[in-house]
């Protein structure tokens, strides 16, 4: 209950007149409706065209659609759910336009009459409406979403604004996230999460833009997008992002698929000849530094020439694939198959010993060699190859030039002792 000293009553009439608000008061006893003259201009009135104030003609005022929301707010405030009424509402102004006024309101019991006052006021935020709508709109025709995000200096964090376009990229409308931050999290890639929550740690403590490309869940369908934002810090600590997400999924794709190719042979599907030399590069590296033993097998198809000669170059092409389809039915997930030349190819096999390397070899060998190829209907051909295996261990191989050459050094003596064969590699 409010209670004011005569003296300054006069005071506080001067102090609410400044601060440019509409007044209202309504003995819920009685009925008495009064407005103050800036209540009246606000809607384009003078005072004297609009008082006495009734019920009945605020409710002519007000917009139809606002009419439920309101009476519901009033409705909880006389029946003491709430002790403060606040509402914003469409009111007509004298012009036909419709103003929006953010009224609020409390309950007052006057020890002078002994009456029950509903008093409040009248804020005009016509203005700041309009621009949200200009903001909406502007933001509906951009690509993405644009949000601001706020991170405090206590950590916790919040969305004050997010734009329609959320529901397309998350699944949920922008309210959800504004009320419920989490939400927008709980939507990124697990495998993602660690990497964006970082970024914007990092964003946070250097004041550099945010940038990130990760992945959104929505059920079961991921989707990539990028986050761009510049943030900007309070005196308090608080940090504050103006950004926009965009979708990049086609972008993402077609990256993956350019990196894909760009490591891949197209005939045979296996790598292509610079993926396994920088695999080489890596595993020699990892070798020096940590003792782990890697082994290659280097094969060449015997008498390609041949069967080219023989059956024409598209029988060739065929070899060649049939021959990748046996390895990659072999090899395991960590080792790596390449086609380097012609019809030469690499097996890289990590963590493997000459042992095991040689008895892939000697697997691989025979297979191919039972393989029966069609070069037509009626014929059945059989091709064979030649093999080097090694393994990486000692001083001596200390750079991929070093073990192709070591490569071709027991691949030459695999074609000298007859071909069809797999040489171990001698220092
Ligand atoms: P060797 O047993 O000594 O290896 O004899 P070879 O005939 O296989 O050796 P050589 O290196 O002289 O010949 C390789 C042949 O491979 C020559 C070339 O016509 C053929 N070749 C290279 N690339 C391709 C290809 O992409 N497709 C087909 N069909 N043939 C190819
Ligand atoms: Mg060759
Ligand atoms: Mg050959």
């Amino acid at each position: 209950m409010i209670e004011v000293r005569s003296e300054s009553r006069e005071r506080l009439a001067a102090f609410l007149e400044s601060t440019n608000v509409g007044l209202w008061e309504w003995n819920i006893d009685t009925g008495e409706f009064h407005i103050n003259e800036r209540w009246a201009q606000m809607l384009g009135y003078e005072w004297s065209e609009v008082a006495p104030m009734s019920v009945k003609r605020w409710e002519e005022l007000l917009h139809p659609l606002d009419r439920h929301s309101n009476l519901e707010k009033i409705t909880d405030m006389l029946e003491q759910k709430t002790d403060q009424y606040d509402c914003v509402v469409r009111l007509r102004h004298k012009s036909g336009d419709w103003r929006w006024i953010h009224t609020r309101g409390v309950i007052f019991n006057d020890p002078n009459d002994g009456h029950q006052w509903f008093v409040g006021s009248h804020s005009d935020i016509t203005e700041y409406k309009q621009a949200q709508q200009q903001l909406d709109q502007l933001a509906e025709s951009l690509p993405g979403i644009i949000y601001t995000f706020v991170q405090k200096a206590d950590g916790s964090r919040s969305f004050a604004y997010m734009s329609r376009k959320t529901e397309d990229f998350y699944g949920f409308p922008p309210e959800v996230g504004v009320r419920n931050p989490d939400k927008v999290f709980e939507a990124v890639h697990p495998e993602d999460l660690d990497m964006v929550n970082q970024t914007i740690t990092q964003s946070y403590e250097s004041l550099t833009e945010w940038v990130c490309d990760y992945r959104v869940l929505v059920g079961n369908k991921a989707s990539w997008v990028r986050g761009i934002s510049t943030p900007e810090k309070d005196p308090d600590g608080t940090v504050t992002w103006h950004g926009m997400v965009i979708n990049i999924d086609q972008q993402k794709r077609l990256e993956e698929e350019l990196k894909r190719l760009s490591v891949t042979d197209e005939l045979t599907g296996a790598f292509n000849r610079r993926y396994i030399l920088k695999e080489m590069e890596a595993q020699l590296q990892a070798h020096h530094r940590y003792d782990q033993p890697f082994s290659l097998i280097s094969i060449d198809i015997d008498h390609f020439k041949s069967t080219n000669d023989n059956f024409g170059h598209v029988f060739g092409d065929e070899v060649l694939r049939a021959f990748a389809e046996i390895v990659q039915s072999r090899i395991r997930e960590t080792d790596s198959f390449a086609r380097i030349g012609g019809e030469e190819f690499l097996i890289l096999m990590p963590h493997t010993r000459l042992n095991d390397a040689y008895t892939l070899a000697e697997d691989l060998r025979e297979s191919f060699q039972n393989h029966v190829l069609k070069p037509s209907e009626e014929q059945s051909y059989h091709v064979t190859l030649s093999a080097g295996v090694l393994e990486c261990s000692g001083p001596e191989l200390a750079t991929v030039a070093d073990l192709l050459l070591a490569c071709d050094k027991s691949l030459y003596q695999a074609k000298h002792e007859g071909r069809n064969r797999a040489v171990t590699y001698q220092p």
